[in-house]
């Protein structure tokens, strides 16, 4: 039987916890994940807004991996942050030379704990390896650097080495020392074992990852033993399955234990920052940042969550920096349908109700997701309104195979007509573009999302564009469906602006 907290689970295990914080490893261990690489630009960005949530330490990178690097490193080390900036280092002492050059604040030196790491990696010896950490430590600290000690692959170590390796190091003058789960094999009861030892010597940190899915779960259990420092990454990217998700990890604590390590509203943000740089995306149903994690489409939910909003959600959204949304589909009910319905400004009777929630309810069971804008053009039907069309697409050339793609549009905007051309990475960007500048003088709404879905397949396949386009405080999603993809963009574009510069997206009764 696994039994964590001695067996008194009625109590709060993090009771005695005061103060934890976290280090945002995004900027290494996240950028070693497959695929990413994060110019200087992009890694000053993140480690700015990861400054800005409260985070105490960044982990800017590895100075010993090359030129280009240790410029980013120090352009993170210019910014002049709140944040502790620190460099990744081997067991090296040009390494540490390196990381100086940088000028960093403090270093998280690596050394290798399992045996396989002291011997077959490193080709060292337990003894010769724990010398050689007592130097590299005397070494840094003499430089006036802060130093982190990492037991590599600790979670596979001898428990009494681990621990004869980083109370050497803390008696050779380490600001702390950290286990670390490098291969993410460790059990929580495992992880309670190898981190209690540890804090029992000195300040210590906990570096888990997720390749058993308990990434999380070990972070929160090392605080329990007495962890303080806890390492992630925003959105838990990194090698093979990933770093623990910090925002993760910080609602955890916030939410089960009262325990506050960053700006929690500010998690949103740096989720889609960093998934935009990175290039790797949000799963919809990934905890915290997720597109659907407050989104609710199911009836019996949906109407739960209108009586209470707290019914079917563990914290509001704004928690974390976002809003609710209710989704319709096969599962939409009245009190959904009639939610969405005045959040658009559209009043309905009750057999008007009725009928559009049975067409959406059709539309769901075709296994679609009901738009805005289909929800819209459904109610105008039930209604027998139709909306007057201010903006239409006359006519649209697009050129590709041509350096750079080039596209013309002319569309009609009240009785005026508008031409524009643009250029752009492809013959869509490059309509897009030109619908844009066609537009600027209407309205600036922002295109928040871009989605396109192949209905069948083959080269002639009919696509469905989705766009969310914002303007002011109200955002549509709208959907276009075309056999030629640059003619959907456009035309999906076009439609959102037209319903975000009616105001309400449906004509008001006149
Ligand atoms: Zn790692």
């Amino acid at each position: 039987m696994i039994d964590l907290f001695g067996g008194h689970p009625e109590t709060n295990p993090l009771d005695d916890t005061d103060d934890v914080q976290l280090l945002d490893t995004t900027l290494r261990d996240g950028e070693q994940a497959p695929g990413v690489s994060l110019t200087p630009d992009e890694k000053a960005r993140i480690a700015r807004s990861a400054d800005r949530a409260g985070i105490a330490v960044i982990e800017a990178g590895s100075a010993c991996t090359g030129k280009g690097e240790r410029e980013t490193i120090r352009g993170v080390t210019s910014l002049d942050l709140s944040a502790r900036v620190t460099s990744f280092c081997r067991g090296l002492e040009r390494d540490i030379d390196l990381a100086l050059e940088c000028n960093v604040d403090g270093i998280n030196l690596v050394v290798p704990a399992s045996d396989q790491h002291v011997t077959e990696k490193v080709g060292t010896t337990r003894e010769a390896n724990r010398r050689s950490t007592v130097d590299l430590v005397e070494y840094a600290t003499d430089h006036g650097l802060w130093v982190e000690v990492i037991g590599e692959d600790g979670s596979r170590a001898d428990l009494d080495y681990l621990e004869a390796l980083m109370g050497a190091a803390l008696d050779a003058g380490a600001d702390r020392v950290c286990y670390a789960d490098t291969v993410g094999h460790a059990t929580p009861d495992r992880t309670l074992a190898c981190v209690r030892r540890l804090a029992a010597l000195g300040p210590t940190s906990t570096h888990t990852h997720d390749d058993l899915g308990l990434a999380v779960t070990n972070a929160l259990v090392s605080v329990a033993a007495g962890a303080d420092l806890v390492h992630g990454t925003v959105n838990g990217i990194g090698e093979r399955a990933g770093n623990v998700a910090l925002e993760e990890v910080a609602i955890a604590l916030s939410h089960g234990y009262d325990v506050e390590t960053m700006d929690l509203t500010m998690t949103h943000n740096l989720a889609q920052l960093v998934a935009n740089k990175t290039g790797i995306p949000l799963p919809p149903n990934k905890a915290v940042v997720g597109e659907n994690a407050f989104t609710h489409e199911s009836g019996i939910h949906t109407d739960g969550t209108l009586k209470d909003e707290s019914m079917y959600e563990p914290y509001p959204p704004e928690t974390v920096g976002r809003q609710r949304r209710l989704a319709l589909g096969k599962h939409a009910g009245h009190a959904g349908v009639a939610a969405a319905l005045a959040e658009h400004g559209v009043d309905v009777t009750d057999e008007q109700l009725d009928e559009i929630v049975g067409r959406v309810k059709r539309v769901g069971d075709r296994g679609k997701r009901v738009t805005d804008a289909d929800l819209l053009t459904i109610a105008e039907e039930v209604r027998g309104t139709e909306r007057d069309r201010h903006i239409e697409v006359l006519d649209l050339t697009a050129v590709s195979g041509v350096h750079p793609p080039t596209a013309s549009v002319r569309l009609s905007v009240g009785d005026d007509t508008r031409e524009s051309a643009a250029t752009g990475s492809g013959p869509v960007d490059a309509a897009m573009n030109a619908t844009v500048e066609a537009l600027s003088h209407e309205a600036n709404p922002a295109l928040e999302s871009y989605h396109v879905d192949a209905i069948t397949g083959g080269t002639d396949a009919l696509v469905t564009v989705e766009v969310e386009m914002s303007s002011n405080d109200e955002t549509v999603t709208v959907t276009a469906s075309d056999s030629d993809i640059t003619a959907a963009s456009v035309s999906a574009m076009v439609d959102a602006t037209d319903r975000l510069i009616d105001g309400s997206a449906v004509v008001a009764d006149d």
